[in-house]
């Protein structure tokens, strides 16, 4: 996202999230700061609602993208299921009101103890990665006389996603059964009857913003319905997956929520199942900003400026790890020509480098800047490297706003590890 946006906007010259001065934010929490638009998370939430009405389609949001539980509560409310991928984030879910037929529990490598707590969940879809994973759930399947409502994850074998790290649909990657396999695996499960095989699902990747991989992807979920089909077999439910992307950097319009249903529409429309669709970032990114205060200015005489600020790669950690490009804002901008920065953290690496030859606004010690884009794998990434504490995170709505995630104590933090007498 690029800063201002319709709820992170100006208002006589200084950048407000909604009704809220992030100033005023930054002066009550402290930064860096995460701070999220409960009007923001409630329209790009909806974009997806509209577009699936009348699809009997479940908006599974994804819950790894950010799974702070006001956020989740908010998403909620306004009608979201969600799409987890560990026990914690079941929990998180759970919290935050959603029951656990409206939860799909992905994820390529859940354990044992995993797999026996989702058996406890009614009409929790458990989404089955590989082989290996069936022939465990089953054996735990039986062993609490249980059968559970299971989806096959198909490799559909479709090139996509922004950056290598982040494409999982390509037959080389580690997610999903191979289509052969996975016809098998289905033929299998019916057989064997110790959990229900209900339908299939892909998730081909994260930041992929033409529609053309997900036709590809869906397209083969729908010569493998038809398939299963002719043999007998029911296909009630096909879960399309997450991955659209955002437009980070300004680069202009991608493929919309209202695009992705026309394409359900024209691939899987006439098959009679139930869909599910799993997005993460493009509900959550544009939703929040990450505020920060520049720690100090150095103009280096071999070259580059540095900006420095006092948030870290720990905070913020998708430029280090995908090259990502975050819009950076001042808050209250400073009028004078615009300098390039060389955008860093205070972490003792290189790669805490947010931005190389950034033109910003002049910017002095004690100023104020703002990411963009800073809703999605931010907050829900950190780490305390270099001990740094965990961010606060904030929520507004219109003129109010709420600390709902307080940065921890240095003393909580040390108190959580325990030394041993025989040191
Ligand atoms: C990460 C993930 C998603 C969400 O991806 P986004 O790119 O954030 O939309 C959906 N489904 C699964 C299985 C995932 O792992």
């Amino acid at each position: 996202m690029t800063l201002p946006s319709d709820d992170f906007a100006y208002r006589e010259g200084s950048l407000h999230a909604e009704g809220v001065s992030l100033t005023t934010l930054a002066e009550a929490v402290g930064t860096p700061a995460y701070v999220y638009s409960v009007a923001a998370l409630r329209h790009r939430l909806d974009r997806y609602m509209v577009a699936f009405a009348g699809m009997d389609c479940l908006v599974a949001y994804a819950v790894k993208a950010n799974g702070n539980l006001s956020v989740l509560s908010v998403l909620a409310t306004a009608g979201a299921g969600a799409d987890t991928v560990s026990e914690g984030e079941i929990h998180r879910a759970l919290e935050a009101g959603i029951s656990s037929d409206r939860i799909i529990f992905s994820g390529m490598g859940k354990t044992d103890a995993e797999l026996a707590y989702a058996l406890t969940l009614p009409g929790l879809q458990l989404n089955v990665e590989s082989t290996p994973e069936y022939e465990r759930l089953t054996a735990l399947a039986r062993a609490r006389d249980v059968r559970p409502t299971v989806v096959i994850r198909v490799n559909p074998d479709v090139s996509a996603g922004g950056h290598a790290k982040i494409a999982t649909g390509k037959s080389g990657d580690k997610f999903g059964v191979p289509v052969e396999e996975a016809m098998a695996l289905y033929r299998r499960a019916q057989d064997e009857g110790a959990v229900r095989p209900v339908g299939l699902a892909c998730h081909i990747g994260s930041q992929i913003r033409q529609v053309d991989p997900f036709g590809d992807a869906w397209r083969r979920l729908r010569q493998m319905t038809l398939a299963l089909r002719a043999e007998g077999l029911s296909v009630d439910r096909l879960d399309l997956g997450g991955g659209l992307g955002v437009d980070y950097a300004g680069a202009g319009a991608g493929a919309t929520p209202a695009d992705l249903a026309d394409l359900a529409r024209r691939t899987v429309g006439d098959l009679v199942v139930k869909l599910a669709v799993e997005p993460g970032r493009s509900i959550v990114a544009e939703a929040g900003v990450l505020i920060s205060r520049v720690i100090h200015v150095n103009a280096r005489q071999d070259g580059p400026t540095f900006l420095v600020l006092d948030a870290g790669m720990n905070d913020l950690v998708r430029p280090a790890l995908y090259d990502a490009w975050h819009d950076l804002a001042a808050i209250n901008p400073r009028s004078g020509a615009p300098v390039a920065y060389d955008v860093v953290g205070p972490v003792c690496e290189t790669g805490d480098t947010f931005a190389r030859g950034r033109l910003m606004p002049p910017l002095q010690a004690g100023d104020l800047v703002a990411f963009g884009g800073a809703g999605a794998y931010a907050a829900s990434m950190a780490s305390e490297y270099n001990s740094r504490l965990p961010a606060a995170e904030v929520l507004v709505d219109g003129e109010r706003w709420a600390l709902v995630r307080p940065r921890p104590r240095l003393e909580e933090v040390l108190a959580r590890e325990v030394r041993p007498d025989w040191i």
